[in-house]
């Protein structure tokens, strides 16, 4: 085993040592390279030995560079080094998160992680909260805590008897809420379009003065963060409309909610620290290995009466029992490397990430106009979108771009313009790799390649 280990850290050592220097993309012979790792199921054992130096001849060079400094597209942080060396160490520990009795380390791990990010996001001390994948699954968490809470006022236990014959609901999305907001409503019961949409400004920002009567059946979804601009929605003005009608607010703050972290940017959250319930990702922003995310919600029994489950053989005791918040029962122990990741990093160095990205962000998007396009966004926080002309154009910049490798940003639609979307996210990222990928994308855009 010490061999072996021994053998895996000199492997991921090449691997991340290399990864400034390969392109971001992996080749297309490096991708046709993985059918060597199919084939029958072997009949015979092999020696683990073997089984890595095959995983990492053929798997390395195949994947993409997401957790290298150059890698711009959707909203993907790397991980920090204490996350990826406490991820090893959880690895050869592989404990099961579900119950304190299965593994105090990782229960206590998300007590301390929890406190440290409720002071860090400015929420009480005394919210919930389940250590979920990601964001989607923190949605859907969160939401079933809003759909019990909201649905035990009106009388009725959804747990008990389930949503046929339950009083009505209402939900409110945003124009831009993310498609993952709506997968957890489907997953809900309660409907992917069966939802009120309150238009958005240009940027993507709910419009609360579009908001239609709410009352105590309502749930209001807002989010921080939106994944084309980066924009928040007002969430002062919601939440206090939300307040005196006591509707449910539930923030979709998978990487925004991060902006807490630095006083620059904090304002753009305010008020939505007044909300019932949140979903953050921490593989995003916080740079922690996949996955991770968390549902927090304000009253700990909402989720609790959501999420919980008895048997006598679950014994639970009198302590915060992990999967009585989360829809999982065993899981891996995602607290970990959150405890890491926040250790490390402390206040200062958070905020330096977040700070960081945002500044380059904003390079990014001053280098382009310079030279003539269109940033089609404010840039608020670390998302940039950007037009090279028509569709047709800028579809030709993207996909040059991604072959080129010198960095990977993605495309999108935004308000009638194709565009190239630009997210800094990693902690990897410095001012040296944006002028590196800012100089490639101006020579593709220019067509300087084609010249040649
Ligand atoms: C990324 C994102 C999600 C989905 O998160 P996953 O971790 O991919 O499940 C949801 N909402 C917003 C605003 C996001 O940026």
């Amino acid at each position: 085993m010490k061999e072996l280990l021994e053998e895996t850290a000199v492997r991921a050592a090449r691997y991340l040592a290399g990864i400034n220097r390969r392109r971001v993309a992996p080749a297309p012979e490096s991708v046709a390279g993985l059918e060597s790792l199919g084939g029958a199921l072997p009949e015979h054992s092999s020696h683990p030995a073997k089984v890595l130096a095959l995983l990492d001849d053929a798997g390395s060079p195949a994947t993409v560079a997401t957790t290298g400094p150059r890698y711009f597209g959707f909203v993907i942080g790397g991980t920090v080094p204490a996350a990826l060396a406490a991820n090893w160490l959880g690895g050869a520990w592989d404990q099961n998160a579900a119950l304190y009795a299965m593994s105090p380390v990782a229960a206590k791990m998300e007590e301390i992680v929890l406190q440290w990010l409720v002071d860090l996001f400015g929420l009480p001390a005394t919210c919930g909260a389940g250590f979920v994948t990601g964001t989607t699954m923190a949605n859907f968490t969160a939401l079933a805590a809003a759909r019990s809470a909201v649905l035990k006022r009106a009388g009725w236990d959804v747990e008990e008897d389930g949503l046929f014959g339950a009083p009505a609901l209402r939900v409110i999305v945003g124009a831009e809420v993310h498609v993952s907001l709506r997968k957890a409503l489907a997953l809900l019961g309660l409907g992917r379009s069966r939802v009120t949409t309150v238009p958005a400004d240009d940027q993507g920002r709910m419009r609360p003065e579009a908001l239609p009567p709410l009352d105590d059946r309502t749930i209001i979804c807002i989010q921080s963060g939106n994944v084309n601009t980066g924009a928040f929605d007002p969430a002062e003005q919601i939440c206090s409309r939300a307040r005196q009608a006591g509707a449910w607010v539930h923030v979709d703050g998978a990487f925004g909610l991060w902006a807490a972290a630095s006083p620059l940017y904090a304002k753009l959250l305010a008020g939505a620290s007044a909300a019932d319930s949140w979903a953050i990702d921490c593989h995003k922003w916080l740079n922690v290995p996949y996955d991770s995310g968390i549902a927090v919600v304000r009253n700990p029994e909402h989720l609790r009466d959501a999420m919980a489950m008895s048997a006598a053989y679950l014994e639970p005791s009198a302590r915060r029992e992990p999967c009585f918040y989360t829809p999982e029962a065993s899981r891996r122990a995602r607290g970990i490397e959150l405890w890491a990741a926040l250790r490390s990093l402390g206040r200062s160095g958070l905020r330096e990430l977040i700070e960081r990205n945002c500044r380059l962000a904003k390079r990014f998007s001053e280098g382009l106009r310079q030279v003539g396009f269109e940033v089609l966004n404010e840039v608020v926080l670390n998302q940039v979108l950007v037009s090279f002309g028509d569709s047709d154009e800028t579809r030709r910049v993207i996909a040059a771009v991604q072959s080129d490798g010198t960095c990977w940003c993605g495309g999108t639609e935004w308000h009638g313009h194709t565009a190239m979307r630009i997210s800094v996210s990693s902690w990897a990222t410095t001012e040296e790799d944006v002028e590196r990928s800012l100089a490639a994308v101006i020579r593709i855009a220019k067509g300087e390649d084609l010249k040649l």
